[in-house]
């Protein structure tokens, strides 16, 4: 591998890294040489995911935390820091969705979304800067969606969610370039995870939708991740900051 995308000595967080997108990009980071500290709910997807990192030869470890509260975002960076003694990249992934007509959410149901979805995500890079400042450096990659462009009739929170993810990433990248910090979005098309796995048994007809509409005329998978998380945590990318990127087989390009 180019020693641009080598990510030896460098330690992240991938939230949600325990499947799905997570997975995927915390596989890619690691087979770059990055040390990984990856965070979610279930512990017995935890284990088996660093199982699968260590098995690659990386340093992983896992945290079981519910992020959408503000002491487990700071509970988490500390972790890194006890763990592996430095943080580089963070990778605000854990997401969520509640799929209904905007008239049928609870106020609670909203919130569950934005705290999974956004709110964490503010929290973990508010959490990480010291220590990003402390490492010289660093690089937040933030999960938006093809719902931070479009709308969705059963996506208000998800998709109110995601288009603040997306200036969130703006704003921190303004911020923060001056500490030589990058932050950028990566908006994923139709990805094969849990997540979506739900959404093709409650969305009729989905699954023939997003095949006629994505050019590359295939559902995405987690491996497609791998690289966009290399690039964005690598050296190579030093001067790209604030971009929302699609990787979603064409799906953003077709009118
Ligand atoms: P998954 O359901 O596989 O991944 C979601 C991850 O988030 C899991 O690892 C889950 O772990 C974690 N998570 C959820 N809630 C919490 C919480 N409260 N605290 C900590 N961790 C949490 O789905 P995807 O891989 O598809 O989703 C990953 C990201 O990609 C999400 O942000 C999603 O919105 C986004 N995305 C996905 C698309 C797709 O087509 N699949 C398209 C566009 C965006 P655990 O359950 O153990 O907590």
């Amino acid at each position: 591998m180019s020693k641009a995308f080598d990510l030896s000595g460098r330690v992240a967080i991938v939230t949600g890294g325990n499947g799905g997108i997570g997975l995927g990009m915390a596989t890619g980071l690691a087979q770059a040489g990055a040390a990984l500290l990856i965070a979610g709910r279930n512990a017995a997807k935890n284990a088996a995911a660093v199982k699968a990192l260590a098995a690659l030869g990386a340093k992983a470890a896992s945290v079981e935390a519910d992020l959408t509260g503000e002491a487990a975002c700071r509970a988490l960076v500390r972790a890194a820091l006890d763990q592996f003694g430095r943080l580089d990249i963070l990778v605000n992934n854990a997401g969520t969705n509640i799929r209904k007509q905007p008239q049928e959410y609870t106020l609670e149901e909203w919130k569950t979304v934005l705290d999974t979805n956004l709110t964490s995500a503010f929290l973990c890079s508010q959490a990480a800067y010291p220590a990003m400042l402390k490492a010289g450096g660093g690089k937040i990659i933030n999960i938006g969606s093809m719902m931070s462009i479009f709308g969705a009739a059963f996506a208000g929170p998800y998709g109110a969610s995601k288009g603040g993810m997306v200036q969130l990433t703006k704003s921190l990248a303004c911020a923060w370039a001056k500490d030589h910090i990058q932050v950028n979005a990566v908006l994923p098309g139709w990805i094969d995870t849990e997540l979506t796995r739900a959404a093709r048994r409650d969305v009729p007809g989905l699954h023939e939708r997003v095949l006629a509409r994505t050019p590359a005329g295939r559902w995405g998978g987690p491996g497609d991740f791998a690289g966009i998380a290399v690039f964005l945590a690598s050296g190579a990318a030093d001067f790209v900051s604030g971009a929302a990127i699609p990787v979603d087989g064409g799906y953003s390009s077709q009118g």
